[in-house]
């Protein structure tokens, strides 16, 4: 047996006989996400926290009443690997609904433990060694990594600024016979961009007789603003054949914490995404899948009206910001805007973020750092979240309008 001693603490230590092995890191190059090390920057420097994507709000309160019922009513032990029944029926409704897809939610709907597990499940299902992938640059931050760990090589191409818009005769350049996968991200996170039907017809042209499967992380798919409409890969059928399709519900009902998404896959992407899937995680919370499940059935009118929610408070964010010298093109999606302080300073947007929450008390996101080659970023700007309390974004544009 192992010695241990303990610290004065209480908490059990390896004596110093004892030798750890080395670990032979697959990810070397990674360190602790962005989002952990600005939020936990903000605590530090008691500063207001614009900066990890998560509202400062809650959950609309009968859907916590739901989760509460199902809690104290003894729905406690495991659900089916797959997610709940009325849940997935439920999530198969709301595609039928907003997307026309006709999906069968025993075969092809997956209930994961938010977005990033079911991204981590859908890149394993289809990426073996040597497979290329696509990502755009700026990526948010589970896709690399988890391309890398099946062995895959990330081939990164960067969005065009400063609308960021895919360059398509750069994607065509770089297809090879070895491209597996596209993952496409929108609305788009860190940027807020939002997909044309131009960019789906160039898609459909380009995977048409290919071999290329698509993940969509479509998790902001119910804020996008001025009256656009989200190109779900759920709407076109030839595109939707050979995708997984991704959501949060995290994002559409304020409850980040709670970690629960779904996956979206024809039957036999499903069935392998679910090989892997039952070994990750198994299964998810069970009174939070009925309590979604009800909510979902009860309350459309949640997630249809989210986009004015949020326009809202895009609007109010830019409108206080007005007088301020940042540049500011209001985000067309996602609940992130873009605030491009090249009238302001030089600095690199990493340690200007890191700097303005320490001495202004205001925290936000660098874009530099979703980048393979951060020297690609030539937009200078920050990722300002306005998922907030309208009094949030008032003390936020206080801030920022004094500089
Ligand atoms: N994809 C994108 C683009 C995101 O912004 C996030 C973060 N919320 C996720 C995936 C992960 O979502 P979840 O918290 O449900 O895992
Ligand atoms: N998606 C969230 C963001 O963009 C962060 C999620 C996380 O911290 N992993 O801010």
């Amino acid at each position: 047996m192992m010695s241990i001693s303990s610290s004065t603490r209480g908490a059990a230590r390896l004596s110093n006989s004892q030798v750890t092995p080395a670990v032979t890191s697959k990810l070397p190059d990674v360190a602790t996400t962005i989002f952990t090390t600005m939020s936990a920057m903000a605590q530090r420097y008691g500063a207001l926290n614009l900066s990890q994507g998560f509202p400062d709000f809650d959950g609309p309160g009968a859907l916590l009443e739901r989760v509460n019922y199902y809690l104290t009513q003894g729905y406690n032990q495991y659900p089916p690997m797959t997610g709940v029944v009325p849940l997935r029926e439920n999530i198969a409704q709301k595609v039928r609904d907003l997307y026309g897809l006709e999906c069968d939610s025993e075969a092809e709907v997956t209930v994961t433990a938010g977005a990033t597990q079911a991204l981590f499940c859908a890149i394993a299902s289809v990426v073996n060694a040597g497979d290329e992938v696509i990502v755009f640059d700026p990526a948010y931050d589970s896709y690399d990594p988890v391309i890398r760990l099946q062995g895959g090589v990330p081939i990164h191409i960067a969005l065009t600024a400063p609308a960021f818009t895919v360059d398509w005769l750069r994607v065509r350049e770089a297809i090879t016979s070895r491209t597996r996968l596209i993952i496409i991200n929108t609305p788009h996170n860190p940027t807020g961009s939002v997909w044309t039907d131009e960019d789906i017809q160039e898609l459909r042209d380009l995977v048409s007789d290919s071999n290329i499967y698509l993940i969509g992380d479509e998790v902001y798919e119910h804020m996008v603003f001025d009256q656009a409409s989200h190109t779900s890969l759920c709407r076109y059928e030839d595109l939707y054949a050979r995708s997984f399709v991704i959501s949060s519900f995290g994002k559409t009902y304020h409850v980040t914490g709670w970690k629960v998404g779904y996956c979206v896959a024809p039957e036999p992407l499903t069935l392998e995404f679910r090989r892997i899937h039952q070994y990750v995680n198994f299964t998810v919370n069970t009174p939070v899948q009925y309590g979604l499940a009800d909510f979902l059935q009860s309350s459309p009118e949640h997630h249809l009206q989210l986009a004015n929610f949020y326009q809202a408070k895009r609007d109010l964010f830019c409108t206080l910001l007005a007088p301020s010298k940042f540049k500011i093109t209001p985000a067309a999606g996602t609940y992130f805007q873009l605030l491009d302080y090249s009238d302001i300073s030089d600095e690199l947007d990493l340690s200007l973020a890191e700097r303005w929450t320490k001495e202004l008390g205001i925290a936000s996101i660098p874009i530099s750092v979703f980048y393979q080659d951060p020297s690609q970023c030539t937009h200078q700007a920050l990722r300002f979240c306005f998922a907030k309390d309208d009094d949030t974004l008032k003390r936020a544009a206080e801030i920022l309008c004094k500089l």
